[in-house]
């Protein structure tokens, strides 16, 4: 345009000078408005989003146009390669399995992780920009915050997560901002109550036999010359009765121990079950001594793969328990069979005391006892089903308890089909 106008004008001034300064002025006009056009392409196209190019244009603004479109594409890949990098830090902050939430030099919260939200029970949308505090307000979770020191992670319980426990640890960074880190040791806390819980019941359980044979002991000492040979003879039968007890106790932690802590598998061999459970009977018969009536139901003879030793073992626990907790009279059946889809059962069942539904997921629990006493009295230790469960599941067996209080209990084992090798109905 500014050529043609510099082009025009001494033509224009050839004709007339009028005509000169008409032509001048028209391409002056004509270059202004131009300008303007331009000019207000430019400012349209900085209200357009953020990486709208701008149209071609002539001239100077041609450069000024290309210039501002090549920096704007730099600006918007930059935003993008940003964008990208937030977008992937969000995601591997997401996927942690421990809660994270940043907070700005005031306690509001930035943002957070969906794991926080659940630890400390927010809202990942509508608490951002809310003070920590006035959502969290537990006065030892405030105190940590607020105090500064956190060299030391600190144990909190939030109390809207009845039994939860979180480590909190607090890591300052940038210009006094700060990211709190929660991870759930709620588990971990339980298995130390459960420790705890152990050490508490051995020795509660190891005490009591003890005080009783020093008891008799001291008796039959201090009351030397008064005591008859048959007095004497009973106290010392009823100490070495309560030291039989503590034996039967310390072999049941022992085995429970090596199971738990992993003793090597002792080696497998096929054996014959319903042989075993043959012979359970008749030690069952042995220990009932014609209290109860000892049924064996063994339908099928089947060789199966795995611990006869533990099999055994696990199997006659249960039909120990069903004659201690069977009063005279009452009948304990023992039963093998194989099921349609080639699983081998073991049952025990008996007419006795039965369990009420509540203690029955509690039942393989160490030292859980339905009635401690009555436990004792019968020679218990709490310990024969935890080991039953230990056994069975090395087994890959599965415990099936049922039960009506007053009526009686029915205990089954449920063997893989994968460990029954062979089986013929007995003719
Ligand atoms: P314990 O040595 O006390 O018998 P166990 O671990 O063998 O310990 O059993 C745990 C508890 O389960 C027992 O104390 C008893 O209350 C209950 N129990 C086990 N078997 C029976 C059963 N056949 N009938 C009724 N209660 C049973």
């Amino acid at each position: 345009m500014a050529a043609v106008t510099l082009f025009a004008v001494p033509v224009a001034l050839l004709v007339s000078p009028l005509v000169g300064a008409i032509v001048a002025a028209i391409g002056v006009l004509l270059i202004l408005v131009r300008h303007n056009l331009y000019l207000t392409q430019l400012v349209q196209w900085t209200h357009e989003p953020i990486g709208t190019p701008l149209p071609h244009a002539f001239g100077v603004w041609d450069f000024v146009f290309s210039d501002l479109n090549r920096r704007s594409r730099q600006a918007s890949e930059a935003r993008e390669r940003l964008s990208a990098a937030l977008d992937r830090f969000r995601e591997a902050s997401q996927a942690m399995p421990d809660g994270v939430m940043y907070l700005s030099h005031t306690g509001t919260i930035e943002w957070m992780n969906y794991q926080a939200s659940i630890d400390f029970s927010l809202d990942e949308e509508r608490d951002r920009g809310a003070q920590v505090t006035n959502l969290v307000r537990q006065p030892d979770f405030v105190h940590y915050l607020d105090k500064g020191h956190y060299d030391e992670p600190f144990l909190f319980h939030p109390i809207h997560r009845k039994g939860a426990a979180l480590l909190v640890q607090v890591i300052r960074f940038g210009d006094h901002r700060k990211m709190v880190i929660s991870r759930d040791v709620s588990h971990i806390e339980k298995l130390e109550t459960m420790r705890r819980d152990f050490v508490a019941n051995v020795s509660h359980e190891l005490r009591t036999p003890l005080t009783v044979v020093g008891g008799f002991l001291e008796t039959v000492i201090d009351a030397e010359d008064d005591l008859d040979l048959a007095d004497r003879n009973h106290y010392l039968g009823l100490a070495l009765e309560q030291s039989g007890r503590m034996r039967r106790l310390i072999n049941d932690l022992l085995t429970l121990s090596a199971l738990e802590t992993g003793a090597p598998q002792p080696a497998e061999e096929l054996f014959d079950v319903g042989g075993i459970v043959r012979e359970i009977g008749r030690e069952t018969e042995a220990l009932s001594g014609g209290r109860h009536t000892v049924v064996v139901e063994v339908d099928c003879d089947c060789k199966c793969q795995g611990s006869p030793k533990e099999l055994h073992s696990a199997f006659a626990n249960l039909a120990s328990n069903a004659v201690r907790y069977t009063p005279d009279g009452g009948t304990v059946t023992l039963s093998w069979q194989l099921g349609k889809n080639g699983v081998g059962k073991y049952c025990v069942r008996d007419t006795g005391i039965g369990i009420a539904p509540e203690h029955i997921p509690r039942l393989t629990e160490r030292f859980y006892r339905v009635d401690r006493g009555r436990s004792r009295e019968t020679g218990g230790t709490g310990l024969g089903l935890a080991i039953v469960k230990h056994v069975l599941t090395r087994h890959q067996c599965e415990m099936k308890i049922s039960s009506r209080l007053g009526q009686g209990s029915e205990f089954c084992v449920i063997v893989p089909a994968a460990r029954i090798v062979s089986c013929d109905r007995p003719s």
